[in-house]
């Protein structure tokens, strides 16, 4: 998204675009954005800067850090950015978006809270059903 300075009237702007996730050029394969990102923008101007109240709406899709299950939540972030005019003609929001979404990708995420993970011994998804396996700790007695 491209601010043009002279654009942004006294009373402000306000702006929104759907853009590719590849535009963004986030080049990191554990960030997996799969539709169209909305981003919308309400932009004030000031002396020497602008304000950008930062709307960003996309799907991100992830592998649970437990089960691995691969699944896809809707996010939406807000972010309120000041940034210098510095004799611009034009702001690119490009590298604030990428750095918006970055920040707030999970290292962690969970297909859900409660997620039970894998059995540690025969792999199972345990949120399908228990396994046969003795849970830890119980490994005394026949086998
Ligand atoms: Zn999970
Ligand atoms: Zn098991």
């Amino acid at each position: 998204m491209k601010i043009y300075i002279d654009q942004i009237p006294d009373t402000g702007l306000e702006l929104s675009e759907t853009c590719e996730p590849s535009s963004l050029e986030l080049n990191r394969p554990d960030i997996r954005l799969t539709e169209p990102i909305n981003i919308s923008a309400r932009i004030s101007k000031g002396p020497d800067f602008i304000s950008v109240e930062l709307a960003i709406e996309a799907s991100m899709r992830f592998n649970c850090s437990r089960c691995l299950e691969e699944f896809t939540v809707p996010k939406s972030l807000e972010t309120k950015l000041n940034l210098p005019i510095e004799n611009r003609d034009v702001i690119d929001l490009t590298n604030n978006l990428r750095e918006e979404i970055m920040l707030n990708y999970p290292l962690k995420p969970l297909c859900r809270p409660e997620c039970r993970g894998l059995c540690p011994v025969c792999g199972r998804n345990l949120n399908t059903g228990k396994c046969s396996c003795k849970p830890r700790g119980e490994k005394n007695g026949s086998s």
